[in-house]
C-alpha cells in the first residue's frame, strides 16, 4: 500500500496528475467524494485561456499528456459589449480561447479526462470524502476552498450560430464581466460578480437575455 500515490479529487487537476503517474507505471488511486467527476458544474461552457503565453494551449495539454477527447472548440473571434449597448468585433490571429464543457456529460472536459484515465490504469474511488491518509503519498487536488468570484448563470438551446459574447458593465457584472457562448445549438449566459458574491440574484442579467418563462437558471458557481 505504501508505494500507492493517493490523488484526492477527480478534478482537471487530480485527473492530470494521475494520467501522468499511471503512465509512468506508479499505482494511482483517485478517491472522489461525489459518485461521478463535473458534479460542481452544470454543463456550462467554459474557456481555456490561449493568449497568456506564446504556446498553443493544445500543445500544452499534450505536452503534460492530455489528449483532446472532448469537446474542445478554437474561438478567433470575440464580440466586446461596453456599457453604451455598442458592439465592437475583435478578431485575433490565433485562437483566443478554446470553449470546453464542464460537467458530468458526455463531451464534457470533466468526462474525457476521467476516461483517459480509465484507460491509462487510475482505479478511482467514488463516494469517497478523504480528509487524511494514513499510508502511502497523497496529492491534494481538492479546488478551491473558497469563491474569489462567482458566476450566476443559465445553459439553455439556440439557433443562434457559434459566437462569444462579453458584456463589459458594472450595472450587470460589477468589477468583471458577463459572457455569452454558444455552440452547437447550446448556450451558456452568465455574469460574474467580484467583490459583491452574494448579489448574483440581482445582478443576473436573465431580462436582457429575453428568456421565456421555462429557462431553467441554473447556479454554476
Ligand atoms: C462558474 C465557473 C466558471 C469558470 N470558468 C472558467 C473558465 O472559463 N476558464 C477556466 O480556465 N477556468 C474556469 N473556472 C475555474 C475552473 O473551473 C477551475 O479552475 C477548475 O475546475 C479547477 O480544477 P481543480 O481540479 O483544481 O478543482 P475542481 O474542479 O474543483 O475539482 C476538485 C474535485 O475534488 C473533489 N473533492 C473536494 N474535496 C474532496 C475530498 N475531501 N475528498 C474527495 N474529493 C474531494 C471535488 O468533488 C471535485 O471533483 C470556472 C469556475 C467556475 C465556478
Amino acid at each position: 500500500m505504501s508505494n500507492v500515490i493517493h490523488i484526492i479529487g477527480a478534478g482537471p487537476a487530480g485527473l492530470t496528475a494521475a494520467i501522468n503517474l499511471a503512465k509512468a507505471n506508479v499505482d494511482v488511486v483517485v478517491h472522489e467524494q461525489n459518485n461521478d467527476v463535473g458534479l460542481r458544474f452544470n454543463g456550462d461552457f467554459q474557456g481555456l485561456e490561449n493568449w497568456s503565453t506564446g504556446d498553443d494551449t493544445i500543445d500544452f495539454l499534450r505536452s503534460v499528456g492530455i489528449s483532446v477527447n472532448f469537446l474542445c472548440q478554437p474561438y478567433s473571434e470575440l464580440t466586446v459589449f461596453t456599457p453604451s449597448g455598442s458592439g465592437h468585433l475583435v478578431k485575433f490571429p490565433r485562437p483566443l480561447f478554446y470553449l470546453v464543457e464542464r460537467g458530468a456529460t458526455g463531451a464534457s472536459l470533466d468526462q474525457g479526462l476521467k476516461q483517459q484515465a480509465i484507460s491509462a490504469g487510475v482505479k478511482i474511488i467514488w463516494n469517497d470524502k478523504v480528509e487524511e491518509v494514513k499510508q502511502g503519498k497523497a496529492v491534494v487536488a481538492t479546488g478551491p476552498k473558497s469563491a474569489d468570484a462567482i458566476a450566476k448563470g443559465i445553459v439553455f438551446s439556440t439557433s443562434h450560430n457559434d459566437a462569444a459574447i462579453t458584456f463589459v458593465d458594472n450595472r450587470i457584472a460589477p468589477k468583471a464581466y458577463a459572457y455569452l457562448l454558444i455552440n452547437g445549438g447550446k448556450a451558456t449566459f452568465a455574469t460574474c460578480l467580484c467583490g459583491c458574491l452574494f448579489d448574483a440574484g440581482t445582478y443576473f442579467p436573465r431580462d436582457e437575455a429575453g428568456m421565456d418563462s421555462n429557462s431553467t437558471i441554473r447556479e454554476v458557481a
